[in-house]
């Protein structure tokens, strides 16, 4: 708003382009020509606004849709966030009660899979409304008039302090002067006024910023609403399913990939299973006692055995199976090309040739002599 002292109150009077040789104080109504100087401004001022093309002054169509029917908008919103949100509030009220009167509950789990959702969808709903509020706000507050000075009088121009009066119902007046767009809902014009800064030396400058101030504020961005607001709802379970599952196959991946170094310590031995001979591995116990395990004959639980001590078994490492000739659980036979280490203590795993992947050495039966 470009303006002068007032030479009896010494508040900001405003200064029209469309008035230039007088103004009129809004606080103590004093009325006065305007000095030579200032008038030399102003004119520079409408020169710096006559390079300006109108249209950069105007709104565009989806913003004057987006003042129209801010409050229409926010209220859908709410109203589908509302809906949206209730279903997933009892979910997660019901998951976390269940879990809680039950004695084999997973208090995690519960709340991951419960609570989840319903938290992602309104931290994202939150976001998503406060977006909307703020963008609609800092369109209002770039578009709105400068207030009429006395109840009554015209609302005035927001680049050139013109007047300016609405048609019809629409809250949008065109200037006649500048051609500029403003938004003339008493609301918005108390709002922006309080925010304003009268500007007292710069004309110019102020001119060229108010005329370009609309930019493309509150036009791109509404036509991701819909799309985020879907993703709030999908985004939970992509997270609830992606996650475990990244993490199952990231550790899968992990363990086949590695190839640590043997320790010769692990001690293992054939065993005789359903499946046939196969290879355990030995697990020293209290006293001098072994457990032998083995997981060749596919048995669930484990082919497992206690015995008072080792003595008496032939035991290897884990180099001995390389070139063994074996037969995996639940594969057809094949020959070890190598043996490693895996990322768990006392564990090895082999590769054969032509095969994805590694297999446990303790799931493998002898397929040869
Ligand atoms: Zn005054
Ligand atoms: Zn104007």
């Amino acid at each position: 708003m470009l303006a002068t002292s007032c030479a009896r109150c010494g508040k900001p009077s405003p200064l029209s382009l469309a008035t230039p040789d007088r103004t009129r104080c809004p606080s103590c109504a004093h009325e006065a020509a305007t000095s030579p100087e200032l008038r030399a401004s102003l004119s520079r001022a409408a020169a710096a606004l006559a390079t300006v093309e109108a249209h950069h002054r105007q709104l565009s169509r989806p913003q004057a849709r987006a003042l129209r029917h801010a409050s229409w908008r926010i209220g859908c919103f709410v109203a589908a966030f509302t809906t949206l949100v209730f279903p997933l509030a009892l979910c997660a009220i019901t998951g976390v009660w269940s879990q809680l009167t039950s004695s084999q509950g997973d208090p995690l789990l519960a709340s991951c899979l419960c609570v989840g959702p319903f938290v992602i969808f309104t931290a994202v709903g939150s976001l998503l409304l406060r977006a909307i509020v703020r963008r609609t706000r800092a369109l209002e507050l770039a578009a709105a008039a400068i207030p009429p000075a006395r109840p009554g009088d015209p609302a005035r121009c927001r680049v050139c302090g013109g007047d300016v009066a609405a048609v019809g119902v629409s809250p949008v007046a065109r200037c006649g002067y500048c051609a500029a767009d403003s938004l003339v809902t008493p609301a918005a014009m108390a709002r922006a006024a309080s925010r304003r800064a009268p500007e007292l030396v710069d004309f110019s400058r102020a001119i060229s910023a108010d005329a370009t101030a609309l930019g493309d504020l509150a036009a791109r961005w509404s036509r991701w609403l819909v799309p985020t607001f879907v993703g709030a709802l999908v985004l939970p379970l992509l997270v609830l399913v992606g996650i475990p599952l990244a993490f199952v196959l990231g550790i899968a991946g992990f363990f086949d990939w590695y190839e640590g170094a043997v320790d010769p310590s692990v001690r293992y031995t054939l065993v005789d299973t359903p499946a046939g001979r196969c290879v355990g591995r030995i697990d020293p116990l209290d006293g001098g006692r072994v457990r032998i395990e083995s997981h060749g004959a596919g048995a669930h639980p484990a082919w497992v055995r206690e015995l008072p001590s080792d003595r008496g078994l032939e035991t290897f490492d884990a180099r001995w199976i390389v070139g063994k000739s074996v037969r995996p659980r639940g594969e057809q036979p094949g020959v070890v090309g190598s043996v490693h280490g895996s990322p768990m203590p006392r564990m090895h795993r082999v590769r054969i040739p032509g095969r994805f992947g590694q297999r446990d050495i303790e799931s493998l039966c002898m397929a040869g002599p």
